[in-house]
Protein backbone atom coordinates (compact mmCIF):
# COMPACT_ATOMS: atom_id res chain seq x y z
CA UNK A 1 0.00 0.00 0.00
CA UNK A 2 1.36 3.66 -0.68
CA UNK A 3 2.34 5.64 2.18
CA UNK A 4 0.74 8.44 2.82
CA UNK A 5 2.30 11.93 4.69
CA UNK A 6 0.39 14.40 6.39
CA UNK A 7 2.94 17.85 7.51
CA UNK A 8 0.15 19.80 9.14
CA UNK A 9 -0.87 21.27 12.35
CA UNK A 10 -2.96 19.55 15.42
CA UNK A 11 -5.16 21.72 17.71
CA UNK A 12 -7.64 20.52 20.74
CA UNK A 13 -10.76 22.14 20.06
CA UNK A 14 -12.76 23.48 23.09
CA UNK A 15 -16.30 23.92 22.09
CA UNK A 16 -18.29 26.49 24.10
CA UNK A 17 -22.17 26.83 23.99
CA UNK A 18 -23.35 29.84 24.47
CA UNK A 19 -26.69 31.97 24.58
CA UNK A 20 -24.92 34.96 22.43
CA UNK A 21 -21.37 35.68 21.59
CA UNK A 22 -20.04 37.39 24.54
CA UNK A 23 -19.41 41.30 23.56
CA UNK A 24 -15.80 43.46 24.70
CA UNK A 25 -16.08 43.98 28.69
CA UNK A 26 -18.81 41.29 29.05
CA UNK A 27 -18.52 37.94 31.36
CA UNK A 28 -21.54 35.17 30.41
CA UNK A 29 -22.18 31.67 31.95
CA UNK A 30 -22.10 28.71 29.73
CA UNK A 31 -23.21 25.34 30.66
CA UNK A 32 -21.59 23.43 28.20
CA UNK A 33 -18.11 22.31 26.96
CA UNK A 34 -17.03 19.86 25.14
CA UNK A 35 -12.71 19.01 24.36
CA UNK A 36 -11.97 17.27 20.75
CA UNK A 37 -9.37 16.59 18.72
CA UNK A 38 -8.96 19.24 15.60
CA UNK A 39 -6.93 21.21 13.63
CA UNK A 40 -6.58 20.53 9.86
CA UNK A 41 -3.60 18.68 9.47
CA UNK A 42 -4.87 15.86 12.39
CA UNK A 43 -8.09 16.08 11.08
CA UNK A 44 -6.99 14.96 7.51
CA UNK A 45 -4.68 12.31 8.64
CA UNK A 46 -7.34 11.08 10.93
CA UNK A 47 -9.66 10.30 7.86
CA UNK A 48 -6.94 8.73 5.85
CA UNK A 49 -6.60 6.09 8.93
CA UNK A 50 -10.52 6.07 8.99
CA UNK A 51 -10.42 5.26 5.43
CA UNK A 52 -7.96 2.86 5.63
CA UNK A 53 -4.65 4.57 4.48
CA UNK A 54 -1.36 3.42 5.54
CA UNK A 55 -0.46 7.49 6.78
CA UNK A 56 2.02 8.72 9.11
CA UNK A 57 1.75 12.34 11.00
CA UNK A 58 4.28 14.70 11.28
CA UNK A 59 3.43 18.42 13.12
CA UNK A 60 4.19 19.82 16.52
CA UNK A 61 2.73 19.00 19.94
CA UNK A 62 2.99 20.21 23.75
CA UNK A 63 3.30 18.17 26.70
CA UNK A 64 0.32 18.55 27.79
CA UNK A 65 -3.01 16.82 28.29
CA UNK A 66 -4.72 18.67 25.03
CA UNK A 67 -1.67 16.56 23.14
CA UNK A 68 -2.85 13.16 24.66
CA UNK A 69 -6.09 13.92 23.72
CA UNK A 70 -5.47 14.44 20.22
CA UNK A 71 -2.72 11.50 20.07
CA UNK A 72 -5.44 9.45 21.17
CA UNK A 73 -8.03 10.42 18.32
CA UNK A 74 -5.11 9.36 15.96
CA UNK A 75 -3.75 6.60 17.27
CA UNK A 76 -7.54 4.92 17.71
CA UNK A 77 -7.70 6.37 14.17
CA UNK A 78 -4.64 3.48 13.17
CA UNK A 79 -2.37 7.01 12.41
CA UNK A 80 1.08 6.45 12.79
CA UNK A 81 1.95 9.49 15.05
CA UNK A 82 5.98 8.46 16.17
CA UNK A 83 6.63 11.71 14.18
CA UNK A 84 3.82 14.19 16.11
CA UNK A 85 7.45 16.08 17.88
CA UNK A 86 6.71 17.24 21.11
CA UNK A 87 7.70 20.58 21.86
CA UNK A 88 8.57 21.29 26.18
CA UNK A 89 8.32 25.09 26.01
CA UNK A 90 4.90 25.45 24.08
CA UNK A 91 1.57 24.24 24.41
CA UNK A 92 -0.28 22.25 22.26
CA UNK A 93 -2.53 24.24 19.72
CA UNK A 94 -6.06 25.14 20.86
CA UNK A 95 -8.95 26.38 19.59
CA UNK A 96 -11.36 28.16 21.64
CA UNK A 97 -14.89 27.99 20.08
CA UNK A 98 -18.21 29.74 20.75
CA UNK A 99 -21.25 28.76 19.37
CA UNK A 100 -24.35 30.97 20.25
CA UNK A 101 -28.32 29.75 20.01
CA UNK A 102 -28.42 30.57 16.53
CA UNK A 103 -25.27 28.24 15.52
CA UNK A 104 -22.77 31.15 14.81
CA UNK A 105 -19.63 30.37 15.71
CA UNK A 106 -16.66 32.40 17.03
CA UNK A 107 -13.05 31.19 17.14
CA UNK A 108 -9.56 32.39 18.46
CA UNK A 109 -6.69 29.71 17.75
CA UNK A 110 -3.73 29.70 20.23
CA UNK A 111 -1.32 27.99 17.35
CA UNK A 112 1.19 27.05 20.45
CA UNK A 113 3.47 23.54 19.15
CA UNK A 114 2.32 24.29 15.67
CA UNK A 115 4.10 27.30 15.29
CA UNK A 116 7.11 26.15 16.21
CA UNK A 117 7.64 23.52 13.32
CA UNK A 118 10.23 24.76 11.76
CA UNK A 119 12.66 23.59 8.90
CA UNK A 120 15.16 21.65 11.34
CA UNK A 121 12.19 19.85 12.37
CA UNK A 122 11.62 18.78 8.47
CA UNK A 123 15.44 18.16 7.87
CA UNK A 124 15.29 15.55 11.44
CA UNK A 125 12.25 13.82 9.50
CA UNK A 126 13.47 13.77 5.90
CA UNK A 127 13.66 9.50 5.75
CA UNK A 128 9.59 9.60 6.43
CA UNK A 129 9.33 12.01 3.09
CA UNK A 130 11.58 9.73 1.23
CA UNK A 131 9.75 6.68 2.33
CA UNK A 132 6.39 8.45 1.63
CA UNK A 133 4.58 8.51 -2.31
CA UNK A 134 2.57 11.34 -0.95
CA UNK A 135 2.56 14.32 1.22
CA UNK A 136 -0.61 16.33 2.15
CA UNK A 137 -0.35 20.08 3.24
CA UNK A 138 -2.24 22.56 4.62
CA UNK A 139 -1.29 26.12 5.99
CA UNK A 140 -1.84 26.32 9.47
CA UNK A 141 1.49 25.75 10.18
CA UNK A 142 4.44 28.19 9.33
CA UNK A 143 4.33 29.05 5.72
CA UNK A 144 8.41 28.98 5.32
CA UNK A 145 8.38 25.70 7.12
CA UNK A 146 5.49 24.07 4.24
CA UNK A 147 7.60 25.98 1.62
CA UNK A 148 10.60 24.40 2.35
CA UNK A 149 8.91 20.63 3.01
CA UNK A 150 6.54 20.49 -0.39
CA UNK A 151 10.15 21.70 -2.29
CA UNK A 152 11.61 19.32 -0.85
CA UNK A 153 8.82 16.41 -1.04
CA UNK A 154 8.77 17.79 -4.77
CA UNK A 155 12.11 17.01 -5.43
CA UNK A 156 12.10 13.63 -4.44
CA UNK A 157 9.15 13.37 -6.84
CA UNK A 158 6.56 12.71 -4.43
CA UNK A 159 2.84 13.59 -4.93
CA UNK A 160 2.35 16.92 -3.20
CA UNK A 161 -1.66 17.97 -2.27
CA UNK A 162 -1.85 21.18 -0.93
CA UNK A 163 -5.45 22.31 0.80
CA UNK A 164 -4.36 26.18 0.74
CA UNK A 165 -6.19 27.07 4.29
CA UNK A 166 -6.29 29.50 5.57
CA UNK A 167 -5.12 31.89 2.97
CA UNK A 168 -2.24 33.92 3.90
CA UNK A 169 -1.79 37.61 3.14
CA UNK A 170 1.73 37.07 1.59
CA UNK A 171 0.92 33.58 -0.35
CA UNK A 172 4.18 32.84 -2.19
CA UNK A 173 4.96 32.15 -5.50
CA UNK A 174 7.26 29.53 -4.87
CA UNK A 175 4.86 27.22 -2.96
CA UNK A 176 2.64 26.75 -5.92
CA UNK A 177 5.44 24.90 -7.83
CA UNK A 178 6.17 22.21 -5.72
CA UNK A 179 2.40 21.28 -5.71
CA UNK A 180 0.95 18.54 -8.04
CA UNK A 181 -2.61 19.64 -7.19
CA UNK A 182 -4.40 22.36 -4.75
CA UNK A 183 -7.31 21.98 -3.34
CA UNK A 184 -9.12 25.19 -2.20
CA UNK A 185 -12.74 25.96 -1.13
CA UNK A 186 -14.41 28.68 -3.33
CA UNK A 187 -13.75 31.27 -0.86
CA UNK A 188 -9.71 30.32 -1.36
CA UNK A 189 -10.17 30.23 -4.56
CA UNK A 190 -10.65 33.95 -4.98
CA UNK A 191 -8.39 34.92 -2.59
CA UNK A 192 -5.84 33.06 -4.36
CA UNK A 193 -6.61 34.61 -7.58
CA UNK A 194 -7.96 37.88 -7.13
CA UNK A 195 -10.77 37.12 -9.41
CA UNK A 196 -14.44 38.20 -7.66
CA UNK A 197 -17.41 35.56 -7.21
CA UNK A 198 -15.13 32.62 -8.40
CA UNK A 199 -18.19 30.66 -8.68
CA UNK A 200 -19.20 32.35 -11.75
CA UNK A 201 -15.43 31.98 -13.12
CA UNK A 202 -14.56 28.86 -11.79
CA UNK A 203 -12.25 28.11 -15.31
CA UNK A 204 -10.98 31.56 -15.66
CA UNK A 205 -9.53 31.24 -12.07
CA UNK A 206 -8.43 27.54 -12.14
CA UNK A 207 -5.96 28.67 -15.14
CA UNK A 208 -4.46 31.29 -13.10
CA UNK A 209 -3.43 28.93 -10.56
CA UNK A 210 -2.33 26.69 -13.41
CA UNK A 211 -0.32 29.36 -14.96
CA UNK A 212 1.39 29.53 -11.46
CA UNK A 213 2.47 26.30 -11.92
CA UNK A 214 -0.20 23.98 -9.85
CA UNK A 215 -0.73 20.90 -12.13
CA UNK A 216 -4.52 20.20 -11.27
CA UNK A 217 -6.87 21.95 -8.99
CA UNK A 218 -10.21 21.04 -7.20
CA UNK A 219 -12.37 23.24 -6.39
CA UNK A 220 -14.77 22.51 -3.11
CA UNK A 221 -18.51 24.31 -3.50
CA UNK A 222 -19.78 23.42 -0.37
CA UNK A 223 -23.59 22.36 -1.28
CA UNK A 224 -22.84 22.67 -4.99
CA UNK A 225 -20.80 19.92 -4.91
CA UNK A 226 -17.10 20.02 -6.49
CA UNK A 227 -15.46 21.96 -9.69
CA UNK A 228 -12.32 20.02 -11.84
CA UNK A 229 -9.87 21.04 -13.43
CA UNK A 230 -7.62 18.21 -14.44
CA UNK A 231 -5.38 17.87 -17.08
CA UNK A 232 -5.91 14.52 -18.28
CA UNK A 233 -10.31 14.26 -18.40
CA UNK A 234 -10.72 18.40 -18.19
CA UNK A 235 -12.83 20.83 -16.44
CA UNK A 236 -15.98 19.11 -15.13
CA UNK A 237 -18.57 20.39 -11.97
CA UNK A 238 -19.50 16.89 -9.88
CA UNK A 239 -22.55 17.97 -7.87
CA UNK A 240 -22.75 17.03 -4.19
CA UNK A 241 -24.77 14.18 -2.64
CA UNK A 242 -28.09 15.23 -1.37
CA UNK A 243 -27.63 15.15 2.23
CA UNK A 244 -29.85 16.73 5.13
CA UNK A 245 -26.15 18.68 6.48
CA UNK A 246 -26.46 19.28 10.30
CA UNK A 247 -22.72 20.39 10.74
CA UNK A 248 -19.72 20.77 7.49
CA UNK A 249 -17.03 21.06 10.28
CA UNK A 250 -13.93 18.51 8.56
CA UNK A 251 -15.83 18.40 5.39
CA UNK A 252 -13.18 20.17 3.84
CA UNK A 253 -10.18 17.99 5.50
CA UNK A 254 -12.15 14.72 5.05
CA UNK A 255 -12.46 15.55 1.14
CA UNK A 256 -8.63 16.14 0.63
CA UNK A 257 -7.70 12.83 2.55
CA UNK A 258 -10.35 10.69 0.41
CA UNK A 259 -9.41 12.46 -2.61
CA UNK A 260 -5.34 11.11 -1.44
CA UNK A 261 -6.44 7.43 -0.03
CA UNK A 262 -7.59 7.27 -4.24
CA UNK A 263 -4.69 8.92 -5.43
CA UNK A 264 -2.93 6.68 -3.91
CA UNK A 265 -4.31 3.57 -5.41
CA UNK A 266 -3.92 4.73 -8.63
CA UNK A 267 -7.37 6.32 -9.51
CA UNK A 268 -7.57 8.91 -11.19
CA UNK A 269 -8.81 12.49 -10.24
CA UNK A 270 -12.30 12.35 -11.30
CA UNK A 271 -13.29 9.19 -9.88
CA UNK A 272 -11.05 10.08 -6.44
CA UNK A 273 -13.46 13.54 -6.58
CA UNK A 274 -16.48 11.57 -6.76
CA UNK A 275 -15.09 9.04 -4.07
CA UNK A 276 -14.42 11.89 -1.87
CA UNK A 277 -18.07 13.76 -2.55
CA UNK A 278 -19.33 10.41 -0.84
CA UNK A 279 -17.21 10.80 2.42
CA UNK A 280 -18.08 14.57 3.09
CA UNK A 281 -21.39 13.53 2.59
CA UNK A 282 -21.65 11.42 5.35
CA UNK A 283 -19.25 14.07 7.71
CA UNK A 284 -21.80 16.67 7.18
CA UNK A 285 -24.59 14.56 8.23
CA UNK A 286 -23.07 14.15 11.31
CA UNK A 287 -21.71 16.50 14.18
CA UNK A 288 -18.00 17.04 15.20
CA UNK A 289 -14.55 16.90 13.21
CA UNK A 290 -12.69 13.85 13.97
CA UNK A 291 -15.62 12.01 15.31
CA UNK A 292 -17.70 12.29 12.24
CA UNK A 293 -15.09 11.25 9.72
CA UNK A 294 -16.82 7.61 8.27
CA UNK A 295 -14.79 4.22 8.29
CA UNK A 296 -14.30 2.90 4.50
CA UNK A 297 -17.01 0.10 5.28
CA UNK A 298 -19.71 2.89 6.31
CA UNK A 299 -18.30 4.51 2.86
CA UNK A 300 -18.95 1.41 1.00
CA UNK A 301 -22.07 0.97 2.54
CA UNK A 302 -23.35 4.17 1.64
CA UNK A 303 -21.95 3.87 -1.86
CA UNK A 304 -24.01 0.45 -2.47
P1 LIG B 1 -14.75 23.05 6.08
O1 LIG B 1 -13.84 24.24 6.18
O2 LIG B 1 -16.09 23.22 6.77
O3 LIG B 1 -14.09 21.76 6.40
P2 LIG B 1 -14.63 23.60 3.24
O4 LIG B 1 -15.16 24.99 3.10
O5 LIG B 1 -13.16 23.40 3.11
O6 LIG B 1 -15.17 22.91 4.56
P3 LIG B 1 -16.75 22.74 1.51
O7 LIG B 1 -16.58 23.23 0.11
O8 LIG B 1 -17.75 23.42 2.36
O9 LIG B 1 -15.30 22.66 2.17
O10 LIG B 1 -17.15 21.20 1.49
C1 LIG B 1 -16.29 20.17 1.06
C2 LIG B 1 -17.09 19.09 0.40
O11 LIG B 1 -18.03 18.54 1.36
C3 LIG B 1 -17.97 19.54 -0.76
O12 LIG B 1 -17.24 19.62 -1.96
C4 LIG B 1 -19.03 18.45 -0.78
O13 LIG B 1 -18.49 17.28 -1.38
C5 LIG B 1 -19.22 18.17 0.72
N1 LIG B 1 -20.31 18.99 1.27
C6 LIG B 1 -20.21 20.14 1.96
N2 LIG B 1 -21.42 20.62 2.31
C7 LIG B 1 -22.32 19.74 1.83
C8 LIG B 1 -23.76 19.64 1.84
N3 LIG B 1 -24.51 20.57 2.43
N4 LIG B 1 -24.33 18.58 1.25
C9 LIG B 1 -23.58 17.62 0.65
N5 LIG B 1 -22.24 17.65 0.60
C10 LIG B 1 -21.61 18.68 1.16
Amino acid sequence: MKKILVIGSLNLDMTVQVDHTPVVGETILSNKMEMNAGGKGANQACALGKLGADVIMLGAVGRDMYADIQMDSLNKAGVDTTRVIVKDEVSTGIALITVNRDGDNSIIVVSGANATLSKQDIDDNLDVIKESDIVIFQLEVPLETVCYAAGIAKKMGKMVILDPAPVPKNFPDELYHHVDIIKPNETELGMLTGVDNPEEHLEKAAACLRKKGVKDVIVTLGEKGVYLDDKISGAERIPAMKVQAVDTTAAGDSFTAALAIMLAEGKGLREAAIFANYVSAIVVTRKGAQSSIPTLEEVKRYIE
